[in-house]
C-alpha cells in the first residue's frame, strides 16, 4: 500500500528517536519505520556482558530522563526498555518490523519502499546508524581457516572461548574490552591492530569530544566517509585498561600477513596457532537503501551540510559522522527537524 506523509524516519535508534520527539513538537504529520522486532535500536542486539558500568555514557534521549540505577544490568535490556517506555510516553508513531529496501526520487517526494508499503515523503529523515553493517576486511588465507570466525557483532559471551587460543583483529574500544574479558579463560589471546594503539591518560571529557566532533564534522563536510571517533580520539587508559597491560594482556602486535588453516603468519615468516579470530573491525553506516538516489562523491563519502545531505536537501543524515553518538544523536534530531520544518513551510507557501 502507498501512503503519503509529511516526514519519514528511517531507524528507531536514539537518534530516530530523539527526530521523532522534535516532529512531534513541530506538529508535522510522521512516521517511523524501524526494521528491529521490538524497541532499542542497535543496544538490544549488543552482547550481555556489556553492562551499563562499560558503556561511555549513555545520555538520556530528549524530553525523558533515562533515571536507571543499577549500573550491573545489560545495556541491552535497560536501553530497549527506557525506549519502549519513550514510544509510548509521546505516542511516537514507530512502525515495525519495517526495513526499508529503497529511497527514491519522485520528483516532488521522495519515495521510501519496503517490501509490503510505500511513503511518498517531502523529507526523510535517515537514522539507521551502523549495526547492520559490521565490516570485515579481507586477508588472503581468510576462506581457507578452519577455526571459528567470528564479528563483535555476534559476540554473545567469552564463556564460548574457555581454553581457546582467540586472535583479536581491531584498535578500537571493544577490541580493548572484549581481550580483557576473553583473557581469563581463554588458554591465549593475540592482539593484532593496524596502527599502533594509542592510550591516553585523560579522562573523555566535552573538550576532547568537541575536538573529535569537529575532525569527523570536516571530513563528511568535504565528502569523504566519516572516520571512527576511536580513530581521532585515541583509547582511554581506565585502572580496567591499565592493569591489563600490566598482565601483558594489551601487548599488541602488527597486523598478519596472511591466514593459514589454523593460524596467522606475519611478514617475517613468524606464526601464531589460534582457534578463534574475533574481527573487531567496526562498522560502516548502514546506507544502502540510499543507492538510488547516488549520493556517494568521489571521495567514497556522502557530502553533508550539517545533517543535510548537501546534494539533496529534502535528506537529513541523523546518528551519521559527526552525530554517532547518543549526545550527538539527540542534537542531530533537534536540527534535522529545524531545517525541515522550515522547507516544508517555504514548499506550503509556494503553493498556488
Ligand atoms: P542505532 O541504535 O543503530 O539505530 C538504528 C536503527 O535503524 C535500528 O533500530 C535498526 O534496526 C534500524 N535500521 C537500520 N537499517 C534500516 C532499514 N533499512 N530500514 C529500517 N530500519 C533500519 N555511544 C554513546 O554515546 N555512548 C556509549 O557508551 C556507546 N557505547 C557503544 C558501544 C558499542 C559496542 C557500540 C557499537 C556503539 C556505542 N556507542 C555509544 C555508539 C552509539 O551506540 C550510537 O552512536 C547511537 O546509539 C546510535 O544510535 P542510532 O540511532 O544512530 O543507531
Amino acid at each position: 500500500m502507498r501512503s503519503e506523509t509529511d516526514v519519514v524516519v528511517i531507524g528507531a535508534g536514539q537518534a530516530g528517536l530523539s527526530a521523532a520527539y522534535f516532529l512531534r513538537r513541530a506538529g508535522l504529520e510522521f512516521v517511523v519505520l524501524d526494521q528491529n522486532a521490538g524497541p532499542g535500536g542497535a543496544w538490544r542486539h549488543r552482547w550481555p556482558s556489556l553492562r551499563l558500568d562499560k558503556v561511555h555514557k549513555f545520555h538520556d534521549l530528549p524530553g525523558m530522563a533515562f533515571a536507571e540505577q543499577d549500573e550491573h544490568r545489560m545495556a541491552s535490556e535497560v536501553v530497549a526498555e527506557y525506549f519502549d517506555r519513550y514510544e509510548r510516553a509521546f505516542d511516537l508513531p514507530v512502525r515495525r518490523p519495517v526495513e526499508v529496501a529503497a529511497v527514491r526520487d519522485e520528483g516532488e517526494r521522495l519515495l521510501v519502499e519496503s517490501a509490503g508499503d510505500s511513503w511518498a515523503a517531502r523529507a526523510v529523515i535517515n537514522a539507521t546508524g551502523t549495526w547492520t553493517r559490521p565490516f570485515w576486511p579481507h586477508y588472503p588465507g581468510q576462506e581457507t581457516f578452519t577455526g571459528r570466525q567470528l564479528h563483535t557483532a555476534d559476540y554473545r559471551s567469552a564463556e564460548e572461548f574457555r581454553g581457546r587460543h582467540v586472535l583479536v583483529v581491531g584498535g578500537g574500544t571493544s577490541a580493548v574490552q572484549l581481550l580483557i574479558e576473553i583473557a581469563d579463560l581463554a588458554s591465549g589471546t593475540t592482539w593484532v591492530t593496524r596502527r599502533p594503539p594509542v592510550f591516553k591518560d585523560v579522562e573523555f571529557g566535552p573538550e576532547l569530544g568537541r575536538e573529535a566532533v569537529a575532525k569527523v564534522e570536516r571530513r563528511v563536510r568535504a565528502g569523504l566517509p566519516p572516520a571512527s571517533v576511536v580513530s581521532v580520539t585515541g583509547l582511554m587508559r581506565t585502572p580496567q585498561v591499565r592493569d591489563a597491560e600490566a598482565r601483558g594482556i594489551l601487548d599488541r602486535k602488527p597486523m598478519f600477513d596472511h591466514i593459514t588453516p589454523t593460524g596467522v603468519v606475519w611478514p617475517d615468516g613468524s606464526e601464531q596457532r589460534v582457534d578463534v579470530i574475533l574481527w573487531a573491525t567496526g562498522f560502516r553506516a548502514a546506507l544502502d537503501h540510499l543507492a538510488p538516489l547516488h549520493l556517494r562523491e568521489p571521495g567514497g563519502g556522502i557530502r553533508m551540510e550539517g545533517t543535510r545531505v548537501a546534494a539533496e536537501p529534502r535528506l537529513h543524515l541523523v546518528g551519521y559522522g559527526p552525530s554517532a553518538s547518543t549526545i550527538g544523536a539527540n542534537r542531530a534530531g533537534r536540527a534535522a527537524v529545524r531545517e525541515i520544518r522550515r522547507l516544508l513551510s517555504t514548499q506550503r507557501e509556494a503553493l498556488p
